[in-house]
This record gives C-alpha cells, structure tokens and sequence, in this order.
C-alpha cells in the first residue's frame, strides 16, 4: 500500500458508521471498504464465500479471523486502494484482525483510527429503523410512513431491512460488539492512535466532527 489517507471507522452496529463513511468517502474520495456490504454481495452472488458466510450473517455471529483477513487483504492490494487509501468500516472487528491490517498496511501506517461513540439505548431505537439499499448500501431511517416500494435515492436500487435487524441478531451483535470489538479501544489507545467522536447528534453535526479530526491527521 501506498499513498492516501488511511482511515478506520470504528463503532457499534447503528452508530451510523457506514452513513458516514458513503459521505466521508465522497469528501475525501478514497474507497469506502465495508466487509459487512462485501460480504451480504457475496451472499448475493451465491459465491463459495457467501454460501460459507450465510448462517452467520443470518444469526449475527462474527465470521472466522481468517476468512475475513484474506477478503481485506485482497481488497486493500487493490488499484484505487493502493493510490487513494481506504475508509475502512466493520473492519477490524477483533484484535487478530487489528494485527492483521498494522500487517497489511506495514510501511504504510493509518492516519486515524476513529471510534464514534453513541450509547447502547440509542442504537436499538436506530437499528429498527434502519433501511438499507441493497445494491449500493446506502442507509435510511424509516419513519412512521415507509414508502413502498421504497428506491434508493443514490443508485435507485430496493431499499429494504437487513435480514439481520432482528430485536434477537441486534442484541446479539451489539454483545459481541462490546465482547470482542470493545478491545481494539484499548489496542489502538494503547498506540495513541485512537480518536474518540461523540456520533450523537444530527449527521451534519456528525459528519463536520468526523472531518474535522481527519483534517487535523
Ligand atoms: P453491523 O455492523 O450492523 O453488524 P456489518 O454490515 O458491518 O453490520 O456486518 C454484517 C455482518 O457481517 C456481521 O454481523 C458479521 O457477521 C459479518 N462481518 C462484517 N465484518 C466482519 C468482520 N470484520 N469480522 C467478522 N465478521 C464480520
């Protein structure tokens, strides 16, 4: 890996990391990296890794260090990663594959690693509204009316609920969230690489503090 800014959004599942990231890729315009959207066109497409990662993602498990490793290391030695960077997000989700990407991007260290911080309560009222295109991933928060069928406005794609927005997968998720993800906190603290980013707020006044300490990287 080469030039470009290097970014990791960390953040629980519905702080509205990956709304952010579509527009912080657009600003910067580096790739927007997501291995939950690189994984559910896997799933998709019915290719070998997505009948392989299905029952998972159904159930809201995490999917093996391995498998995941390989994904983002192919993914990063791409072209427009290597010239541009990257805006990582839902990856790195352990501590193995936080090791496995200071690996990947050796000589080439990230410029931020950035944990958006938004409390467990308002997650779950944000999970259950949440609406996602299905083609490009872009985020929506259905409202008392949900328009149906309901377009995505970006790439006019379906607009529809994540399969694993249950009550039962969130809950699940935001445990492992804090069992096994909560650690990197403490791993990139621990290297003085890690900002904290109050995400409550509206996702204007998210966005302009999310620039605002890349722009100080
Ligand atoms: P969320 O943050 O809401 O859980 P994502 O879109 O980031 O959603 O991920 C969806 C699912 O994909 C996860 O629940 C998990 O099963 C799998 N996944 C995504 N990224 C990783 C990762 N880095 N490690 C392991 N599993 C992952």
């Amino acid at each position: 890996m080469s030039k470009g800014a290097r970014i990791v959004l960390l953040g629980r599942q519905g702080s509205g990391k990956g709304t952010q990231c579509v527009r912080l890729s657009r600003h910067y315009v580096v790739p927007h990296i997501s291995t939950g959207d690189m994984l559910r066109a896997a799933v998709r497409e019915n290719s070998l890794l997505g009948r392989s990662v299905v029952d998972v993602l159904g159930s809201g498990g995490l999917v093996g260090d391995e498998v995941i490793i390989v994904l983002v290391r192919e993914r990063l030695g791409k072209a427009d990663a290597r010239r541009r960077g990257f805006l990582l997000d839902g990856f790195p989700r352990t501590v193995a594959q936080a090791e496995a990407l200071d690996d990947i991007a050796d000589g080439s260290p990230l410029n931020a690693v950035i944990d958006l911080v938004v409390p467990r309560e308002v997650v779950l009222e944000r999970l259950s509204a949440r609406r996602v295109c299905r083609d490009c991933g872009a985020n929506y928060h259905a409202g008392p009316v949900v328009p149906s069928p309901w377009t995505c406005d970006t790439c006019g794609g379906d607009v529809v609920q994540r399969e694993d927005d249950t009550p039962e997968s969130i809950n699940r998720r935001l445990d492992l969230y804090e069992s096994q993800t909560a650690p990197l906190i403490e791993y990139y603290g621990a290297s003085n690489r890690l900002f904290p980013v109050d995400g409550v707020g509206s996702p204007d006044q998210v966005f302009e503090r999310l620039t605002t300490v890349i722009d100080s990287r």
